[in-house]
Parts: structure tokens; sequence; C-alpha cells
């Protein structure tokens, strides 16, 4: 079947099967070379696929992303995951009131000339490990970030803190260590993780930072991410759907390598199709139906580690070798099974590994 996003974008699907394929592994271990992939992604313009395409993007709606996430992350989970991060800082500056920070860098975020990343899944702590006191002007923010992906790509990212009323304010910090007249900003070395170690996740500590007004791109009311968890249990399916694809290409390959006829591949096939179905109609349901998201969510976790682990299974003592593709889909669907993890995400996983 053709891939309705891929076909729609041409650009992608060669460019996935002619260049990023032959270095899927390389991606997960050496930054310059992701970075320079991203790039590449932002020659063709397809850096923040959710924007209307006046402001740069593509206009491509939840279900449309995410077959394009998918399409990604099937080729290079790290790819994938970067790209995402990105996107994430654009739809906060698209719901953004600072007009002059959307005009500025929504356009320039397609194409890669500004480059931005996002801290704020901290909100989900208690208490907040980072927080904000409004001065005039502007906030001072003190704390620290747990968790920023894309040291050393992105100039920039889109940080959250707490003020004393619970409410949250977003703005644009460096992702850089910087010590000025505005504060002091600590960025960390990139932490040494088991998968997509390229991608370059840091932690970052913020003494007495000035976050000026005109540098502000959001202001949230109290409990904002905890109704935004519930709104969006499904966001991260496109990407838990690539890596399930990805392992289940490698499987593919290992089975008739060794020549083993097995009907697992179809039958995890199968799976992966109902899923996408079934997610694709739990889109038009509303809040009201968010167990049955969550459990729908919980079930695809569930489905890329069996799909990851037949990979190895079927690849044998191969898929030990750290560059084996089997190794990869492995790692990243290790990120992708705690990404954006809340409790009850957790509970649906855990409830997934007992059925
Ligand atoms: C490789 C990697 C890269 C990442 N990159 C980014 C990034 O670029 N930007 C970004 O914003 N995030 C990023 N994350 C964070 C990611 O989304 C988190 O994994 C996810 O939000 C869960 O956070 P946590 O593991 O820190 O868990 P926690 O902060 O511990 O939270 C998990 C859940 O437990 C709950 N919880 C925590 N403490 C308590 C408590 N004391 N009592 C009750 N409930 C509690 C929380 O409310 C939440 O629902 C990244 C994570 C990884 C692994």
């Amino acid at each position: 079947m053709v891939h309705p996003v891929t076909a729609a974008y041409p650009t992608l699907k060669d460019y996935l099967a002619e260049k990023v394929v032959p270095i899927a592994h390389q991606l997960d271990q050496e930054s310059a070379l992701l970075f320079e992939t991203f790039w590449a992604l932002g020659r063709q313009g397809l850096l923040i696929p959710k924007i209307p395409t006046a402001l740069g993007g593509l206009g491509l709606d939840t279900q449309a992303f995410w077959q394009f996430q998918s399409a990604v992350a099937r080729h290079s989970g790290a790819l994938a995951f970067l790209q995402t991060q990105h996107q994430s800082a654009a739809s906060l500056l698209l719901s953004s009131e600072n007009e002059a920070l959307r005009q500025a860098y929504l356009p320039a975020m397609a194409t890669g000339k500004r480059r931005v990343g996002v801290g704020f899944s901290q909100l989900r702590r208690q208490p907040a490990p980072l927080t904000a006191q409004p001065v005039p002007g502007g906030y001072q923010l003190r704390g620290e970030v747990p968790w920023v992906t894309g040291a050393g790509l992105f100039e920039e990212f889109i940080g959250a803190a707490v003020l004393e009323s619970g409410e949250a304010v977003f703005g644009l910090l460096p992702l850089v260590s910087s010590a000025d007249d505005r504060g002091q900003m600590t960025v960390h070395e990139p932490m040494a993780i088991a998968a997509m170690a390229s991608t370059n996740t840091v932690k970052i500590r913020i003494e007495d930072w000035f976050l000026a007004d005109d540098q502000m791109v959001a202001h949230r009311p109290a409990g904002w991410i905890a109704q935004r968890d519930r709104h969006y249990p499904l966001s991260p399916l496109g990407l838990i759907f690539g890596c399930t694809q990805a392992g289940i290409d490698v499987l593919v390959r290992s089975l008739s390598r060794r020549q083993i006829d097995h009907d697992i591949t179809c039958q995890l096939t199968a799976q992966l199709d109902q899923l996408k179905t079934a997610a694709a109609a739990a889109l038009t349901l509303g809040e009201a139906a968010y167990s049955q998201k969550i459990a729908l969510r919980g079930q695809a976790i569930a489905l890329m580690n069996r799909c990851a682990q037949a990979a190895v299974i079927a690849t044998s003592g191969a898929a030990n070798a750290l560059g084996h593709p089997a190794q990869r889909v492995y790692g990243e669907s290790l990120v992708f099974s705690v990404s954006g993890q809340t409790t009850g995400g957790a509970i649906a996983s855990l409830d997934c590994l007992l059925s």
C-alpha cells in the first residue's frame, strides 16, 4: 500500500529510503550526522509539518502528522524524536499571543534557520523543579529543567516555570551555558543514555534568570499539563507506530535470512493495523474517552515492545551487536515506552504487561 504521507511528500519518501536507511545506526550514535540529517529535512521544509502552510508548515492534522512521524521513526527513531521536539516548540509558538515571536520564529523554524527545543515535562513534578517570580518587565526563573533534547543543534528551548499560584509561564531560553546580566544558565553535558544518545539530552540549572516579557511564549493556568495529558493521551502514537513497524521490518529480514517460516509477522502486522484503526477512531472522541485512550496507548507501547523483542529473538546472537538494527530498534522502544509518561500512562502500560 502506498503510504499516504510519503505519497503526498515524495521528497520525504525518497530521502528516507536513500539517505537515512543506510546510516540509521550512525544516526543513533553520532550527533553531527544526526544534526546534518535534521538540516536536510529543513532544506525540504519538513521540520514543522503540523503548522499551517501560511507560516511555513505543511498543515497536517493529527492523523497525517502521525503518519509523517511514523514514516520517519520507522527509519530513524532519533531523527523522529529530534524533529518532534522542534515541532512541539513550534506548536507552542503557534498558540502564542506573542505575535512578534510567532512571525520571527515559525517560518524560520520550517527550514531550520531557527532551531528550538522544549523543556516542560517537569511541570508534571511536585514540587516544581523550575519556579518563576513576577518582576518588572518579566519573570525571574530559578531551578532546574531535568530534560531538554537537542543540545548542540537547538539554539534555544521553550522552558516552563511555575508561579506561586500554580500557573505556568513559558518562555524562550538559550540552550547554551550563559552568564550575563540576565542571570546564569548552566547546560550540563549530554546524558549518558542507553539509546538515541546522539540526540544530546541535557539537564539545565537556572540561577536567577530574567525572562523578559518579549521572550514570553505563553501563560497557562494551574493544572494545565494534567489537563493536556487527559486531552491528548494518544499524542506519542506516531513515534510508537513507527518504531513498531521498524521492529517488524527487522523481524521480516531476520526470519528470511534464517529461512524460518513463522506467521508471527502477519499476526503482529494485523495487530498494528487494528491499533491504527482504533487510534484513528479514538481521535474523534472527547476527554470522556480518556480511559479508553490511555488503555490504547498502553496496548500500542506493549505491541511496540513485542515487535522489538521479536526482532531481537529472530536475529539471534547478532542482535547483541551494538551496530545491529535489532539493537537500535530495541533501544528506541525503550525511549518511546516512557516519553511523556504520566502515572496513568505507566499504569496502563503495566496493566498490558499482565494481560
Ligand atoms: C531520552 C529522553 C529525552 C527527553 N527529552 C525531553 C525534552 O526534550 N523535553 C521535555 O520536556 N521532556 C523530555 N523528556 C522527558 C519525558 O517526556 C519524560 O520521560 C516524561 O515526561 C516522564 O518524566 P520523568 O521520567 O521525569 O518522570 P516524573 O517526572 O517522575 O513523572 C512521571 C509521572 O509521575 C508523577 N509523579 C512524579 N513524582 C511524583 C510524586 N512525588 N508523587 C506523585 N506522582 C508523581 C508525575 O506527575 C508524572 O505523571 C525526555 C525523556 C527522555 C527519556
